[in-house]
């Protein structure tokens, strides 16, 4: 019996015979001949429009299975497919070098990647998995005939463990996980999109294994312990049979999606606010479908993706009326742009990319003059986009976020700039409502001074995402450091205690939007430490609602009080499946 532990990313235990799907395959190159060249521009044409065909039905059937939201996330890859950096980029070198298509492929996602690698934000490094998803399917397209994954777990017999180096979002949807009862992967982070998309569809899944698709053998008998963060390699009869047991006691969660518009509580009734996160309007629609109460965090710096100046007043207006309005009578609660200067300038270097692509890239996770800091240094950007959320006010209910604020200082630049963009608006005869500002508590030096920020907002939002990467100095998509990035390390959860707190004394309210929230146990402690406001990922608020449902406010009470006496990591995470036991959440 071998134990490889990783991260896990959704709960449960299952054990089955492994099946290994190695996703980076080399590509050979080869010269070919002049009167080649256009027979080869047409092999890569061919490729695109199958790639094209596939993601729109992939597309289809997870939107159909999953929500919109989950199938927002192929919206990108069509969006990718279409980019000047891509195909056609390929087909340049395909004349230039004479080369075959795969390698053009290939070079071409080279080329991208330099770009990716060069922004240190997290989700835009693992948005570039999706690029490198989409670039194994238009190399698996370019060699027809070649088996598919799901050619490849077709003719799997009995129920599989799939083990895989990577597994990407294309891939996860295109499983018949009727079939394949958990998944582990050498790559990947609890932010990973795989991680989102595994917990809703309850699939046991560990991640971030370094080298397990290496070590395992197909056909080997392997157990995933999604709660316990490993996977088991050739387990022994007792833990067979408490795998077995499991299985047993295990009750369907067909709930989780009649539940969708039921507001959330917890068994002893106590009322939990549930909101979503997103980045473009489209996805109110996810939002709304998936039952959120208001968006709690709009990432409207993908909004600068419309133009390298960002896009106008107007514009800007008629993007935040729609989304008051959709979302009414819910909250929505805009973050202003959250970009560093870097990133600005080389979006506007390279203007004509693709929204989803150029989105990400103004992801800020930089240490730096970013976020709030450098809206104050812009403020012709910064008047544009306070103006048009006033205007928008009126509209519904509006609240405005700051990012990355280290200090009350900021925060009273912040509220002056607000004034001065209502004194605007007043001189052009438009009245603006008050807004309930608030700021983001991302950085540690904010949640040491959130006693001092409460007295200045109307609502705190905690950024765990951020928050624990710079309280615990861990990058958190540095694969090498990913085990040191700890939601439940003492110090987080001591952080987020007291912003709790210095938010209940100043009777302002409290939510917390970082990617921790969509982990149900991780939530129930949340529940614990005493919050009640919550806003994440469309796709994890079903789960989230049936988690909180079978809990009990006492139960989690007391669990937290015990947790926040522990030493480590290693025991808070023992006390904290222990405690939920044989609840929905371990299950
Ligand atoms: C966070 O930092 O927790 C957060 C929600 O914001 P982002 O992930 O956009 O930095
Ligand atoms: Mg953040």
């Amino acid at each position: 019996m071998k134990r490889l532990p990783g991260i896990g990313v959704s709960p449960g235990l299952v054990s089955g015979r492994a099946v290994i799907l190695i996703q980076r395959t080399k590509v050979l190159r080869h010269r070919i001949a002049p009167a080649r060249v256009e027979a080869e521009i047409a092999r890569l044409e061919e490729s695109r429009s199958r790639t094209r065909e596939q993601l729109a039905s992939i597309r289809a059937s997870v939107a159909l299975r999953l929500g919109p939201d989950l199938a927002a996330l192929f919206d990108a890859q069509l969006l990718m497919l279409d980019d000047e950096m891509l195909v056609p980029r390929a087909a340049a070198l395909v004349r230039r070098d004479r080369v075959n298509a795969e390698w053009a492929v290939q070079q071409a996602f080279h080329e991208m990647s330099a770009v990716f690698d060069e922004v240190a934000d997290p989700y835009l490094r693992e948005r570039k998995g999706d690029v490198a998803d989409l670039v194994g399917r238009l190399s698996m397209n370019l060699r027809r005939g070649v088996m598919t994954p799901r050619d490849l777990l077709r003719d799997v017999e009995e129920a599989s463990i799939l083990i895989a180096d990577e597994l990407t979002p294309s891939l996860a949807a295109q499983v018949d996980w009727t079939r394949v009862r958990g998944f582990a992967t050498d790559a990947g982070s609890r932010t990973y999109h795989t991680a989102i998309l595994a917990r809703s569809l309850e699939v046991p899944a560990v991640v971030g294994l370094h080298d397990a698709s290496r070590v395992i053998q197909p056909g080997q008998l392997v157990v995933i312990d999604g709660a316990a963060q490993e996977v088991i390699v050739d387990p022994d009869e007792e833990l067979l049979a408490r795998v077995a047991r499991g299985a047993e006691d295990h009750q369907p969660a067909a709930g989780a999606e009649a539940e969708r518009h039921r507001p959330a509580a917890t068994a002893d009734g106590l009322r939990i606010r549930l909101e979503a996160n997103i980045e473009f309007p489209d996805d109110l629609a996810a939002a709304r479908y998936a039952g959120a109460e208001g968006i709690g965090l709009y990432r409207s710096e993908f909004l600068l993706a419309e133009g390298s100046e960002g896009v106008g007043e107007d514009a800007q207006y008629e993007i935040y009326r729609g989304m008051l309005e959709g979302m009414a009578p819910g909250s929505v609660t805009v973050r202003t742009f959250d970009v560093d200067e870097d990133q600005l300038v080389r979006r506007a270097a390279h203007p004509p990319l693709t929204a989803g692509w150029v989105a990400d890239e103004e992801r800020g996770s930089r240490q730096g003059l970013r976020g709030l800091r450098l809206s104050l240094t812009r403020p012709e950007l910064f008047q544009v986009q306070l103006r048009a959320l006033l205007r928008a006010a009126r509209h519904g209910t509006l609240r405005i976020m700051f990012p990355f604020v280290s200090g009350v200082e900021q925060l009273r630049e912040a509220r002056r700039m607000i004034a001065d963009a209502s004194a605007e608006l007043a001189r052009r005869g438009e009245t603006a409502p008050a807004v309930p500002i608030g700021v983001m508590i991302e950085i540690p030096a904010a949640a040491y001074t959130a006693d001092l920020l409460a007295r200045e907002v109307d609502f705190f939002t905690i950024g765990t995402n951020d928050l624990i990467q710079y309280c615990l100095a861990v990058d958190r998509a540095d694969e090498r450091v990913s085990h040191l990035y700890q939601p439940l390390h003492p110090a987080i959860l001591r952080m987020i205690v007291m912003v709790r707190r210095a938010a209940a004394r100043r009777g302002i309210p409290v939510s917390l939007c970082g990617e921790m929230a969509s982990d149900p146990a991780l939530l129930a402690l949340l529940v614990g430490l005493g919050l009640t406001e919550f806003s994440m990922t469309p796709g994890a608020l079903g789960v989230a609602k049936q988690a909180l449902a079978d809990a009990s406010s006492g139960d989690l009470r007391r669990m937290a009080r015990r947790i926040l006496r522990l030493p480590t990591v290693g025991e808070i995470e023992r006390e904290l499946m222990h405690a939920l036991g044989r609840s929905h959440v371990e299950s």
